[in-house]
């Protein structure tokens, strides 16, 4: 039988709550499997800890399904997927977006599935979750019965499992674009050609946010993507925003969405880099009541952190100097590897630097239908800090 035995002492991160087993932790394997097959985990003394996908080509070579010794079969999934669609205020109807499955946090390691309306889009990230593939598309369809499954299988993240990059229907057809509701506000979305699903669920509380903070306010949306940020603030009264992306699709997305919501008079948006645009704003010393900044993961890895901070600083410095006196910047990373404490310490920094003193006044995360396991930090990737400028 396909075994993993650890070494002496790796049995810890498993046994406080965490999945993964990493490659340099493995001490012996029996009767290797595929990757993504189904393998027994033991512990250096030969106790049985659970049953893990396994996938030593990967540097995480293991990602526990199940304490138990029950059959990894379809009821299994089935279960799983029940569980995952009954907690965090999931829907399964209604036309909103909605994240119903959210990886490890959900029991499902490496299995993303977000839902639009009546479709379905689906990430299977690792080399398990692609073997088992067709047993998880029978019991989503069985479950919420969507118009169609849209597989997004182009994340990158799966070279690292030695899957090759895909995307398209894996069951059904029709759209791959439609409108969705978010606290009263219709967005697009485009499933084949926007980032991560096409839209980002996770930071819906978040615009909810922004959207009560932008009253009368002139706010600046920098990496804006299809105008989550913006459109909220314009739908919360603000009295004008600017939303800046590099990507001309999103942006005119943006521009799709503050039509659709007869918003688009007070907002403009603009292809741009965000680092120029921040700057040119600054010599040109305009001055704003809200800045949203939502930048794109500066790191992927854990060798490039100090530079992904200098990139955090140098932003948020600049959108710090261009606050008006009781101004706001709600700022986010979405970077794991940069955690909450050293995201703050960064924000001081640049605070001091911009010689501005501030409230803090929120520290978020994302949205409660990506939730977070306690036992595995790297569940909790996305931070959202609110300052308020006091000079
Ligand atoms: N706030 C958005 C999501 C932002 S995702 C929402 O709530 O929907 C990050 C965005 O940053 C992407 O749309 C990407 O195109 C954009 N981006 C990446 N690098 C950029 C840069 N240097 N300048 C401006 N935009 C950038």
């Amino acid at each position: 039988m396909f075994t993993l035995t650890l070494a002496a002492g790796k049995e810890t991160r498993l046994q406080s709550g965490h999945p993964w087993i990493y490659r340099s932790e493995i001490a012996r394997v029996e009767d290797e499997g595929e990757p993504g097959a189904v393998a027994r985990v033991h512990d250096s003394r030969g106790r049985f800890l659970g049953q893990a996908m396994a996938n030593l080509k990967s540097q995480i070579a293991g990602r526990l399904l199940s304490r138990q010794e029950a059959p990894i079969d379809a009821a299994f999934f089935e279960g799983r997927i029940r569980e995952a669609l009954a907690r965090c205020g999931r829907s399964v109807q209604g036309p909103d977006g909605c994240r119903l499955i959210h990886g490890e946090a959900d029991h499902l390691p490496g299995l993303i599935v977000d839902r639009y309306g009546d479709l379905l889009v689906v990430q299977f990230l690792t080399a398990g979750m692609e073997r088992v593939r067709q047993t998880l598309l029978a019991a989503l369809r069985a479950l919420i019965q969507p118009r169609a499954i849209y597989e997004r299988n182009d994340a990158s993240f799966r070279k690292l499992e030695g899957l090759e990059l895909r995307k398209g229907f894996a069951w059904g057809e029709g759209e791959t674009s439609l409108w969705i509701q978010e606290g009263g506000v219709s967005f697009f979305v485009e499933v084949a050609e926007g980032q991560k699903t096409g839209f980002f669920l996770d930071q819906r509380d978040n615009r909810q946010v922004v959207k009560r903070l932008a009253a009368g306010r002139e706010v600046l949306d920098c990496f804006c993507y299809s105008g989550g940020f913006a459109v909220s603030a314009a739908a919360g009264g603000a009295a004008s925003v600017i939303g800046i992306d590099l990507s001309a699709q999103a942006i005119a997305w943006a521009q799709r969405a503050a039509a659709r919501n007869d918003l688009s008079p007070r907002c403009t948006f603009m292809v741009a880099n965000a680092f120029d645009a921040l700057r040119s704003f600054d010599r040109e010393e305009r001055r704003f009541g809200l800045v949203i900044l939502d930048p794109p993961a500066f790191t992927k890895g854990k060798g490039a952190l100090e530079g992904a901070l200098r990139g955090y600083k140098e932003i948020n410095l600049r959108a710090m100097k261009l606050l008006v006196p009781g101004g706001i910047l709600v700022t986010c990373s979405c970077s794991y590897h940069v955690d909450a404490p050293m995201f703050l310490e960064m924000l001081r920094a640049a605070a001091a630097d911009a010689h501005r003193e501030f409230h803090l006044r929120e520290v978020r995360t994302q949205a409660p239908d990506h939730p977070v396991l306690l036992a595995a930090r790297e569940t909790q990737y996305l931070k959202c800090a609110v300052l308020e400028a006091l000079n």
